[in-house]
């Protein structure tokens, strides 16, 4: 395991530390990265009021954490939950970093979240909250400088809130500022669905190199929010059959696979997949120890722990959610041979079409879906192919590959900008992104 020593083994920033340990340590890459990395560059607390709707007035506290802009503006999204913390955030941005630096996107990684149930807020207090929080951070905001998005309980209609805060406090128009947005407002095509779509790219990779026919093979899903019901939708459509599902009020399983499009609409209606005609209910436990090919958790951290993983009965673990799996989940997952497509790798298609998305609005100019969809497929599947292909020569998991070639070029970012001076290290294969520009434009 990780160097993880008197540290909470469920605290995503204590975590993530111990994986930036691991990396630069299988570099060498000496103590300086890992000590310049190892806390975010900047932390911005704010204190947000939201006149209620029966005329209280209550303050929300909110975060944005800034890990690193070595490699570009920093990029991530804004969560809403109660289990919002600072730790939390921080660990995100870190994330955000090693997730961007693996697909070779330009940017840096950041973390935002305000402590708060989304469900017990109006629509006004919603819009509300969304502005306050860009008021209060809009010094630190910016398409040159930090580039939020989605996340956890937000979606494209809070995008547009913040776009419009951000554009009054400038006093002039900046798409790029907000990634996840309405299309009318300059959001991209296939941005919403891009990161369900990026996870079963991934998928469709693992199941090529474990020799699985996607026609023969099952899937179980936790979370049915944007991620997991896309997930959900792109697997079906490759033909996995989809056995289970579950959100935070229930579960829907059926052994002989669930009609995803009829499950799609049912949670559409009903606001859970709970009660869908023709399953029957199915808790967490039960959902990650089914004997299915493929586990897919898709709704937050932490959900593998130890006592999880030893039942776990999956070839193929696809990790939709940011830090699903616990340190010691994952070392049982690993001695008990389940392949693992780690976060950073397995989520990345939201940032990536989060990417395109501010290319467009930099350009002015738009793209269709199809060329957002199949620029996306050749960098998922290249970036794949790169973390798989380290992992053989480094002798390594795939997470711990993934991060040795994060790692790497934002240890190269740090040196080029003379930050930080570098051993000479052994070659390391560049990022997805630089990969395919060695080839052809798409
Ligand atoms: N919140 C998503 C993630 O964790 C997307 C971030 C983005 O598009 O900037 O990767």
């Amino acid at each position: 395991m990780v160097e993880v020593r008197n540290r909470d083994l469920t605290n995503p920033f204590h975590i993530v530390q111990g994986q930036l340990r691991a990396a630069v340590d299988n570099l060498q890459l000496g103590e300086d990265v890992y000590e310049f990395l190892k806390e975010p560059m900047r932390v911005v607390e704010v204190a947000i009021p939201v006149h209620r709707d029966d005329g209280r007035l209550t303050t929300f506290i909110g975060y944005r954490a800034q890990h690193t802009d070595a490699i570009g503006p920093t990029k991530g999204g804004i969560r809403f939950h109660p289990d919002v913390s600072l730790d939390e955030v921080k660990g995100l941005s870190m994330w955000m970093t090693f997730k961007t630096a693996v697909m070779g996107l330009p940017y840096g990684g950041a973390k935002g979240g305000v402590i708060c149930n989304p469900g017990e807020l109006s629509a006004r207090e919603l819009e509300e909250l969304s502005r306050g929080y860009v008021r209060r951070l809009a010094a630190v905001l910016g398409p040159e400088l930090d580039i939020p998005a989605p996340d956890v309980n937000t979606n494209p209609r809070v995008m547009g809130w913040m776009l419009d805060e951000y554009d009054r406090v400038r006093g002039q128009n900046t798409p790029g500022f907000i990634t996840g947005k309405p299309l009318v407002l300059g959001g991209s095509a296939g941005r919403e669905e891009a990161t369900g779509r990026g996870v079963v790219y991934t998928v469709l990779e693992a199941m090529k190199r474990l020799g699985l026919d996607p026609r023969r093979s099952t899937a179980a899903i936790q979370g049915f929010g944007n991620v997991g019901s896309h997930t959900a939708e792109f697997l079906h459509q490759n033909g996995v059959k989809v056995v289970a599902v579950e959100d935070v009020r229930g579960g829907a399983m059926n052994p002989d696979g669930l009609d995803v499009p009829a499950l799609l609409a049912y949670a559409h209606r009903n606001g859970t997949v709970k009660g869908f005609p023709g399953s029957r209910n199915i808790g967490t436990e039960e959902l990650f120890a089914l004997d299915v090919d493929v586990l897919v958790p898709a709704a937050l951290e932490n959900q593998i722990t130890s006592t999880v993983a030893r039942n776990v009965k999956a070839r193929i673990i696809a990790e939709a959610a940011n830090g699903p799996t616990t340190p010691d989940g994952d070392d049982i997952l690993h001695q008990r041979g389940v392949f693992i497509i780690p976060d950073i790798l397995c989520n990345a298609g939201g940032v990536t079409v989060s990417y395109f998305e501010w290319v467009q609005n930099t350009q002015g100019y738009y793209w269709t879906e199809q060329e957002v969809n199949s620029r996306l497929e050749r960098l998922m599947v290249t970036a794949f192919q790169h973390v798989y292909d380290t992992m053989q020569e480094r002798r390594l998991t795939m997470r711990e590959a993934s991060y040795v070639i994060a790692v790497h070029r934002v240890a190269e970012a740090c040196e080029a900008r003379g930050w930080l001076r570098l051993p000479t290290t052994n070659e390391i294969p560049a990022p997805a992104l630089h990969l395919i520009g060695r080839d052809r434009p798409v």
